[in-house]
């Protein structure tokens, strides 16, 4: 049997024994190292929708989940100042109207509004409304909601280890010293515990955080830095008590020199300020999260120093990198879990059973690769795109040069409405618009599909979008009702 060895035992240690164990059982012996002395980052609460197909992979009941790890349900993000100071909108996770082959369903709007109707676009969306109105189920009539989940980051890791360990998957505490190589082929033997215990395996999964003691120390795999994209560097966290019922969404609080989130769980809420050392000092960020937190605080202030980019290979040699030790982008999009749980899926997939896995190790690089710049520049846009002149912060980044990639994606939906989603991408056309108007870039052209159709025609269909979307958003349930319902223990507990 393959011998699989994970050094690490955060949310991505764990995702992977989880995911391995499950999907593979069979075909491999797997153990996991974790020190309990260095710990874990703990944080990263806020997830996107595609966490519930890797759940229903790993045969994860979500009620049980939610139980488990006190999770809330999320539709979206909320942007608070970020294309100017005052603006507010919400990147959903829902689809905006009705889109045609020819064209995106913004475009029928744009189309609506020259000719004087068709309200706003965010009447158009379904888990938009129904995040801000603060109602909640996952399925009304004959629609199912698009959503995620804010879970509390450490039960999640716990609740995963238990899972891993009823699937075989061996824990093993300890720290590890030396990371042992064949001389002549540079692979990974095995890896030495301060114990004096070796372990030895086939293939080494990285899993220790932003030190990427394997792939990076000990492989030499180089760290590209996108700190001159993304300045942010540090985060400071705090947990508070929760003062009101748990909202719909995560909040993003942009700040004159960084931006704050909002986490909210059953029992708590998560709190964080993520800022560039350039442009703020810690005490300062400690400050600015202090004054903008309610309820009490329940964990003392926490910092965290972080570097924004990827390794220049998430595999070599016998060696995959998978979370932080592969590489991180700020919490902006919560995207780091969901990286985490392609590139599982990506090595379910390509895993290496034979003698030879370059090739193997190529596509998952390529593919690993394209995934992360996408994501990237996704993140750049909510800076880039911003009418903020108060702060050295804001005018640095409305200045910056950005890749051409979002460059070219900038330009063309400023002169003619256009988007699209690449083919590995994560974020979809809507995304896209949500965000770029979101942060006022307004089209000057857009296609004009909505000229085929007459006037009334266009605006009844329109009407008609709207109209269903309150229908279904009156039998909802409130969010806290729905949870209470959802979350409650099963007979018999
Ligand atoms: C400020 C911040 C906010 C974030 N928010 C979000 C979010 O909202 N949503 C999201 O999706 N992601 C978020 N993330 C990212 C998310 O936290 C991580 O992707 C996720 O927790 C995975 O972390 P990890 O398992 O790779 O690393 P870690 O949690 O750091 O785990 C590393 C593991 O390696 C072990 N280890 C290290 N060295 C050794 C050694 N020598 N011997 C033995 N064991 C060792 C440690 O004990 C630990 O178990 C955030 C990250 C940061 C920094």
């Amino acid at each position: 049997m393959l011998k699989v060895v994970i050094a690490g035992g955060g949310t991505a240690g764990w995702m992977a024994a989880c995911g391995l164990s499950t999907r593979l059982a069979g075909l491999l012996d797997i153990t996991l190292i974790e020190s309990d002395a260095i710990g874990t980052v703990g944080v990263g609460e806020a997830t996107i929708p595609p966490m519930r197909n890797f759940h229903r992979i790993m045969n994860i009941d979500e009620q049980e989940f939610m139980r488990e790890t006190q999770a809330t349900f999320k539709l979206g993000i909320e942007f608070d100042n970020w294309g100017d100071i005052g603006d507010s909108y919400l990147h959903s996770f829902g689809e905006i109207g009705q889109r045609s082959w020819m064209a995106e369903f913004h475009e029928f709007w744009m189309e609506a509004q020259a000719q004087g109707f068709g309200g706003s676009l965010e009447d158009y969306c379904l888990e938009l409304k129904a995040a801000k109105a603060g109602k909640f189920a996952t399925q009304i009539d004959d629609s199912r909601l698009n959503f995620a989940f804010h879970l509390d980051a450490t039960r999640y890791a716990k609740y995963l280890r238990k899972k891993s360990e009823q699937a075989g998957v061996r824990r093993v505490e300890g720290m590890i010293k030396e990371v042992q190589k064949d001389p002549q082929s540079g692979d990974i033997n095995a890896l030495l515990l301060d114990s004096g215990e070796l372990i030895e395996g086939d293939l080494f999964i990285d899993c220790t955080g932003f030190r990427s003691l394997l792939l990076g120390e000990a492989l030499g795999v180089e760290f590209e830095d996108w700190n001159h994209w993304l300045f942010s560097d540090r985060a400071i966290a705090v947990q508070t008590t929760a003062v009101e019922e748990p909202r719909l969404y995560t909040r993003a609080i942009a700040h004159p020199s960084g931006w704050q989130w909002r986490i909210p769980l059953q029992s708590r809420v998560g709190n964080g300020i993520v800022y560039s050392s350039r442009f703020m000092s810690d005490d300062e960020a400690k400050q600015t999260l202090l004054n903008n937190i309610s309820g009490e605080m329940i964990t003392e202030p926490r910092l965290i120093k972080y570097r924004t980019g990827t390794r220049q290979k998430s595999w070599h040699k016998n060696c995959v990198a998978l979370g932080l030790a592969s590489g991180f982008i700020e919490p902006l999009e919560s995207t780091s879990i969901h990286l985490v749980m392609t590139a599982i899926i990506r090595l379910i997939r390509l895993f290496p059973f034979g003698d030879s896995s370059d090739a193997l190790a190529d596509r998952f690089n390529e593919e690993s690769r394209t995934e992360i710049e996408t994501v990237r520049d996704f993140i750049i846009l909510h800076y880039k795109q911003t009418n903020r002149t108060d702060s050295d912060f804001w005018n640095a980044y409305r200045t910056m040069d950005i890749p051409d990639s979002l460059a070219h994606r900038l330009e063309i939906f400023e002169k003619n409405g256009y988007v699209w989603a690449d083919d590995v991408a994560l974020f979809r056309v809507d995304s896209w618009v949500q965000v770029m108007m979101g942060q006022g870039l307004t089209p000057k052209g857009f296609h004009n599909a909505g000229k085929l159709t007459s006037s009334d025609s266009l605006q009844q269909s329109m009407a008609k979008i709207k109209t269903s979307i309150d229908e279904k958003i009156s039998k909802l349930p409130t969010h806290q009702q729905f949870i209470d319902h959802y979350c409650a223990a099963p007979q018999g507990d």
